[in-house]
């Protein structure tokens, strides 16, 4: 069988300045998509790749760079075909701008160019945002059931899996949704603690049913102000009533514990947070700069943290990092032990913070990206593009040992699991910036409301 491979995957924050370019995608092309991927996983299919781009998470994708990897997909598909099936390879949270919801158009252009009888599948991540043509239009959609995310390539295969299937045995699920009227922040759903943890694990009990095919949970991106936004369940069956029931189900069982969704770490305002963290005797501890959000779509450059930090004069912290070119180049050209006044973060998101004037020594640097600067007992790590230290390899990269410090601050919201690993004790500042955990003080325009927990009595039927 010979099945088509597209995609284009972004998480957008429509609050946050930082618009996506094409310059901004990773764009891969025919042949060079199949060289990293589970698609050997499938030896009995003549895989057509045609176009698959991915970009960190930013504000609104630019409809020029939209419209241009667009364009190119449909046509590449329109070369491949026909073809047996097609497999998407998709965010859910992409926001264009001039367009709107970005899977919503993308869905309906391939479904509109493989015909109304070739199945559709797409692979999401659970902090999406569906649009009903993304539900309708496409056969069986499967979510990460992850969070933070380690399972990607297992949902690929899952996805793969099934539209493998739907070929095979010539038959054609359907996704049934059932919304959520609730808005919940990523950092209140992390999938190992609860309730999330039983929700999900509850999936398996749902998919084990006679016809369904797959089950997942939308947690929802709360950071994208748009009509679709929510939490979501859905099931996929041949048997639409079936499948609409269990998807009910799913979505009562969420609502009925709407109210244990929460952190599960201490989450205080920033100067609490460094009051804490400074009396903390676990080392390192970990402040999540939770309103600055790199991996959420934030600017990744406020320095109110940092600020923080040394008007409680702490003696040993690191933050990972500011991104801030400007003032990484100005290190780079003074060199390795220099001193300087520099104004340091602030540029990118200038709604939420302001660049604060700081005087230290460069203490070392991976030119062109990265520069260690110490401000008293701060080591700050400058980047001359926004940079998530989610993994230990960012932070070699930059020569910096998290585990030999007392304070570790990251533009994060849950921390990831290697972080977690080495981390004495975990902190969130609930912190301003386009990811602010703060929902209710986000400027929303398009969510439906009354939405949980912006709204008082909310009424969920079905
Ligand atoms: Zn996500």
């Amino acid at each position: 069988m010979r099945l088509a491979i597209c995609g284009i995957r972004h998480e957008t924050n429509t609050f946050s300045p930082l618009r996506a370019g094409i310059e901004d995608f990773h764009v891969l092309r025919g042949e060079e998509i199949l060289a990293d991927g589970p698609w050997q996983a499938f030896p009995n299919v003549e895989w057509a790749p045609t176009l698959v781009s991915k970009a960190q998470p930013h504000g609104l994708v630019l409809q020029d760079a939209y419209e241009t990897m667009v364009e190119e997909l449909v046509e590449r598909l329109r070369q491949a075909s026909p073809v047996d099936g097609v497999y998407m390879d998709l965010h859910g949270a992409m926001e264009v701008e001039g367009v709107g919801d970005g899977e919503r158009d993308l869905v309906c252009r391939v479904r509109e160019t493989v015909g109304n009888d070739v199945p559709i599948v797409a692979s999401l991540d659970l902090h999406a945002n569906l649009a009903l043509e993304v539900v309708e239009k496409t056969n069986v959609l499967t979510a990460l059931r992850t969070a933070p995310h380690i399972d990607r390539r297992e949902t690929q295969m899952r996805a793969m899996g099934h539209l493998v299937r739907c070929v095979k045995e010539d038959i054609r699920p359907a996704n049934a949704i059932v919304r959520l009227p609730m808005l919940l922040p990523g950092e209140h759903a992390a999938t190992g603690v609860e309730p999330a943890r039983s929700l999900y694990a509850g999936l398996q009990e749902v998919e084990a049913q006679p016809h369904v095919m797959d089950a997942s949970l939308m947690i929802g991106c709360a950071w994208t102000d748009s009509p679709f936004t929510s939490a979501a369940a859905i099931v996929v069956s041949e048997n639409r009533k079936a499948a609409g029931e269990h998807a009910e189900r799913l979505a009562k069982e969420i609502w009925r514990r709407r109210d244990e969704f929460a952190p599960d770490v201490v989450t205080l305002p920033v100067e609490d947070v460094v009051r804490r963290a400074v009396r903390e005797t676990r080392h390192p501890v970990f402040i999540s700069d939770s309103g600055d959000n790199v991996t959420a779509g934030a600017a990744g450059d406020i320095p109110l943290v940092l600020k923080t930090l040394l008007e409680a004069g702490v003696r040993d912290a690191v933050v990972a990092g500011i991104a801030d070119a400007e003032a990484v180049a100005r290190c780079i050209e003074a060199g390795t032990g220099a001193e300087l006044t520099l104004n340091v973060g602030g540029k990118l998101d200038r709604v939420n913070g302001s660049p604060l004037e700081v005087t230290g020594h460069v203490v070392s640097m991976n030119p062109p990206r990265i520069v260690v600067f110490q401000v008293d007992g701060v080591k700050v790590v400058l980047t001359a593009d926004r940079m998530p230290f989610l993994e230990l390899r960012a932070f070699e990269e930059a020569d910096v040992k998290p585990a030999e410090h007392e304070i570790v601050v990251v533009k994060h919201g849950y921390l990831a699991p290697e972080l977690r690993e080495i981390a004495g004790a975990a902190l969130m500042a609930v912190s301003p910036g386009c990811t602010t955990l703060a929902l209710e003080t986000l400027p929303y325009e398009r969510i439906r409301r009354p939405i949980f927990s912006l709204d008082e009595d909310v009424v969920f039927s079905v």
